[in-house]
């Protein structure tokens, strides 16, 4: 449901806010910031700028029930905030909407003009403590075509359809954008009968995954009914889960992905409320014509009817020839969010099926997010068919897997009439040659 905070209308008197691709007044995403004395501070984006959202609280610029929220974005982390659940939420979003808009009380702008920084001159820090990391496996396009390069005899695994699949990853190497990527070292499959070898990964890649912040979490061997997943859910992020494909191929079986996953994973800084991409809601695409429907437990009528999210992604890289040169990233991808199989709702819902417990703070990654053409890939494995249709980049490079200096820019946009486009910031990654 849309409401007042989403008005076309409704401008900021933070200036930048009306003309900013990813962050209007209409956005208001949450993250955490260090404004330069080495203090990280919970903010929220403002066009180009950052409001300190404590100190916000405390400024005298809202009433008491409001400047009582404080305490939850005292720390250096939006876990807090996320365990206090979305109406919370929604009040702190309703007015931090107004006291920005446009027409605000001269003395409300008066009281937050200090507490807002200038973004570029902040340095931003992973938005939780997130306790768990799952990565899931819902883009099926990618499903299907890194299936034929890994199983040509399988593609699709047969329980596809039935089970959001998925894995559990590593928390400890989930890092913030802009971020250094180290080529992994490991171990890859031996040529010829000799033994496996241990080099640099030959073929990193990237993987073009939305993330989601888990909320209010469930209390263990309780599951989250589908037509409740959504709430526990506070928001959404730009997610590049770094992998190894030689590494990969030789250590995931049977049980799946290890080492090839756990070098690093970057999500971007700022993170999309549920409530600011409700203009952007979606009925979950329908199934083709012979697919089984989703078991009762992962199917409700308001999560098909508007529990997928429209969100168009960009992938964009640039070499450290082209950066040398002063040229531009180049594009190298787009897609779209509504080609995941399953909607977030669902993962939550099928995560805890079994009783898992889920945290404030944790991170679900959605899976490789791919369209149906070469130019729609989520990630180089399947642009590039494992290296046998290279990429070309301005200059003459060509491109089969990252190489050291490669910087992969992802970025995203929704879009809908009727309604300001929202965007997720950027993220970063920059390759390192290894150790
Ligand atoms: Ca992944």
């Amino acid at each position: 449901v849309t409401d007042q905070t989403h008005e076309l209308s409704r401008r900021s008197w933070v200036e930048s806010a009306n003309y900013h691709p990813s962050f209007p007044i209409q956005n208001l995403p949450f993250g955490v910031f260090d404004p330069g004395d080495g203090r990280a501070r919970v903010g929220v984006a403002i066009g180009d700028m950052i409001l300190d959202l404590a100190a916000a609280l405390r400024s005298g610029a809202f009433d008491q029930d409001l400047a009582a929220l404080a305490a939850l974005v005292d720390g250096d982390a939006l876990n807090p905030l996320m365990a206090a659940g979305s109406r919370v939420r929604k009040a702190l979003r309703r007015a931090l909407s107004a006291a920005l808009a446009e027409g605000a009380p001269a003395t409300t702008i008066a009281l937050l003009a200090p507490v807002l920084f200038n973004a570029a001159e902040c340095r931003m820090l992973l938005p939780s403590r997130i306790g768990d990391y799952t990565d899931f496996f819902a883009g099926i396009h990618h499903a299907e075509r890194a299936g034929a390069i890994f199983r040509p005899d399988a593609p699709l695994p047969p329980n596809y359809k039935y089970v959001p699949i998925g894995y559990h990853g590593r928390a400890s190497t989930v890092v913030v954008s802009p971020a250094d990527v180290r080529r992994p070292n490991g171990q890859v499959a031996p040529i010829n009968g000799s033994a496996p070898s241990v080099e640099p990964s030959q073929k990193l890649d990237y993987e073009y995954e939305i993330g989601i912040w888990i909320a209010g979490g469930n209390s263990a061997g309780e599951p989250v009914p589908i037509d409740q997943a959504a709430d526990q859910i506070f928001g959404f992020s730009l997610f590049n889960d770094c992998s190894a494909r030689d590494i990969q191929r030789w250590e995931a079986q049977p049980l799946g992905p290890f080492l090839a996953k756990s070098f690093v994973s970057v999500t971007s800084p700022w993170i999309v409320t549920a409530e600011a991409l409700e203009p952007f809601r979606h009925a979950q695409p329908s199934r083709p014509a012979g697919d089984p429907q989703p078991l009762p437990y992962l199917s409700a009528p308001l999560d098909q009817a508007e529990g997928a999210l429209a969100i168009d992604l960009a992938i964009h890289l640039r070499s450290a020839a082209m950066a040398e040169k002063g040229a531009p990233p180049v594009h190298v991808a787009a897609m779209s969010a509504l080609h995941l199989y399953w909607t977030p709702a669902q993962l939550v819902a099928h995560h805890t099926i079994n009783g898992c417990r889920l945290n404030p703070g944790d991170l679900l990654g959605s899976g490789t997010i791919s369209g149906l053409t070469p130019e729609s890939c989520g990630c180089l494995l399947e642009q590039t068919l494992d290296g046998a249709t290279p990429i070309a980049l301005p200059g003459g490079e060509t491109r089969d897997y990252l190489a050291d200096g490669d910087e992969v820019i992802f970025t995203a946009q929704c879009r809908r009439d009727g309604f300001v486009p929202i965007g997720f910031g950027e993220n970063r990654t920059l390759v390192v040659s290894a150790i």
